[in-house]
């Protein structure tokens, strides 16, 4: 049973049948999926939801696939944790972190869009699958493909940091690194998708791989308790996940499965690479290409491809963007170790840095219900906080030298034992 009807022009409203097309053929815009919502109503309850089992696919009426799905059984319903340490430190009321850098099986939201892709490249009957990546989809695409017995292309860009990398070659899939930033590999990806029969995740077979993303605004508000919170920050790259966490809370709330929804969101990029961030402040649907430069890797696409919709959401809810410093970004990864025992990557720093700034600025008050979005893990990019750490103390196996050390170590960091 399909709750699909097809595919719709963003821009122009033109309908297309279910098919690998992701552009539309009068003007150029991009499809997004259409649901049956009347039909969906009826089966998809909060009760019945409940019943079914903790992964992304208990939202699977509101998934773009024909068949049952193939792959993320194990991704998803990551946790919602209720803050009290951040929380404090922020000085605000009620902090919730929506966790996906303990997503399964690569330790990023990614997990998410890749699961509906790999399921839905499998219903259209490719064999490998492909993905222009700045890293953690490259991750993602990688592990799933070697779940589904895939062949899997992906490319990245040349300097991407070593843990991305080695957590893509670790699945043996064909890895290619290509000597440019993202937004090269991804004008090479889609000529090269125009000329093999590959389902590349995020170009052709795209309106349905953006769809995973939902789950993530679904399971925000499913573990809040059945409500939607008053604000949200996400990180930003190519602006799709900002667009449908929107998407995710609207379908909830038209189908009656939340009472209320009032939520503003908001966008944080890295300041070497905020071209959505940039426009939302300037208050210009024009989005204005950048060349990145940044340590928020994850999030370095200066052309994003949803960058006006993710503006267009943001404007339409009252939220804001905020961009982060490559310095502003390691304090806040290590804030939210140290207060909360979450090692993200600069992406959640990326994060973790705007939320500050917007509750300082007063755009978010104290007072209110706010989720902060992390999305991937900080093993993967270690090397961006490597120097910025308390080196370990190194003594010889006796308790003197213990003892003569950590006297050294609390003289400068005045603490006592
Ligand atoms: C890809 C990515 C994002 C941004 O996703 P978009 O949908 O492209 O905006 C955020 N966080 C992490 C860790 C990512 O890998
Ligand atoms: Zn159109």
């Amino acid at each position: 049973m399909s709750y699909i009807k097809g595919l719709k022009c963003r821009e122009c409203g033109r309908e297309y049948p279910i098919s690998v097309v992701f552009v539309c053929e009068y003007c150029f815009g991009s499809l997004e999926v259409a649901y049956d919502y009347e039909k969906i109503k009826h089966i998809l309850t909060r009760n019945e939801i409940e019943k079914r089992p903790q992964n992304m696919w208990r939202y699977k009426e509101l998934l773009p696939l024909s068949r049952e799905p193939t792959d993320g059984f194990n991704t998803g319903f990551t946790p919602l944790i209720r803050s009290h340490s951040l929380a404090k430190v922020l000085g605000v009321k009620e902090l919730y972190i929506k966790d996906d850098s303990v997503n399964h099986p690569t330790l990023s939201f990614k997990d998410r869009v890749v699961a509906v892709a790999l399921s839905k490249a499998k219903e259209f009957g490719f064999h490998t699958v492909a993905c222009a990546s700045t890293g953690n989809l490259a991750n993602s695409v990688s592990a799933n493909a070697a779940i589904a017995g895939l062949r899997a292309f992906i490319f990245i860009p040349a300097d991407l940091e070593l843990g991305k990398v080695i957590a893509s070659s670790i699945y043996n899939p064909t890895l290619v690194k290509v000597e440019g930033n993202y937004d090269e590999v991804n004008r090479l990806c889609a000529e090269i998708a125009a000329k093999y029969k590959w389902a590349f995740v995020n170009i052709n077979i795209r309106p349905y791989y953006a769809e995973g993303s939902k789950t993530y605004g679904f399971e925000i508000a499913e573990q809040l308790g059945w409500r939607a919170p008053k604000h949200i920050v996400v990180p930003a790259a190519g602006g799709s996940l900002t667009t449908k966490i929107y998407k995710s809370l609207k379908e909830f709330y038209e189908l009656g499965l939340i009472p209320e929804f009032k939520t503003k969101l908001y966008v944080a990029q890295g300041e070497g690479c905020a071209p959505i961030v940039t426009a939302i402040k300037e208050d210009s649907e024009v989005i204005k290409p950048v060349k990145p430069k940044t340590i928020a890797k994850s999030l370095a696409i200066g052309n994003p491809a949803d960058g006006f919709y993710a503006y267009d959401v943001v404007k339409k809810t009252g939220g804001w963007g905020e961009g982060a410093s490559d310095e502003e970004i390691i304090d806040a990864i290590k804030l939210l170790a140290e207060t909360e025992g979450i090692f993200t990557e600069t992406a959640g720093g990326v994060t973790v840095a705007a939320t500050i700034k917007l509750i300082k600025q007063k755009r978010i008050p104290k007072n209110e219900s706010l989720v902060v979005c992390i999305t991937g893990n900080g093993l993967k990019t270690q090397e961006a906080v490597a120097d910025k750490l308390n080196k370990p103390l190194k003594i010889k196996p006796n308790l003197h030298s213990f003892e003569e050390e950590i006297k050294k170590r609390r003289t400068a960091d005045h603490y006592s034992i």
